[in-house]
């Protein structure tokens, strides 16, 4: 998951704290950034939904701390393979695992027939299966 900067460096990828408007902390958004000249940019896959999320917030938002891995399964599987005590297990088997974790929660929205959290629920599962080719383990420190 490496992408060229403009000044002909290689980027790379992390997980950064995004603050708008001077009070709302928006932690673990991925982000693109080079060490030689020190630009970054949140990488285009999270895009639509962390716009999402900021208009969400209105113009005037109160101040808080968000956690864009809860919104966002892209941010949420970084989290998860860089967790220190997830290290070992393969990306391949925390894919599985979340993918199998939200099928479960699939099927118990849709006992409740509650619409909302089912399309919740598709939306994180399209998220998930959209990144499951990403090499997840090129995320750095
Ligand atoms: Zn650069």
């Amino acid at each position: 998951m490496q992408k060229q900067c403009k000044c002909g460096d290689s980027m790379s990828l992390h997980l950064r704290t995004v603050i708008f408007s001077n009070k709302v902390e928006i932690e673990n958004v991925p982000i693109y950034s080079c060490d030689s000249c020190s630009s970054s940019e949140v990488i285009p896959e999270v895009k639509p939904e962390l716009t999402g999320l900021i208009g969400g917030l209105g113009t005037n938002p109160s101040k808080q701390q968000l956690y864009f891995n809860e919104y966002n399964e892209l941010a949420h599987l970084m989290c998860a393979v860089s967790q220190k005590d997830q290290v070992h297990i393969p990306v391949q088997k925390i894919l599985e695992d979340r993918i199998n974790q939200l099928l479960d929660l699939l099927l118990l929205a849709n006992s409740l027939n509650d619409e909302a959290w089912i399309a919740d629920v598709q939306n994180r599962l399209k998220q998930v299966t959209r990144h499951a080719t990403y090499d997840l383990k090129t995320l750095g420190p």
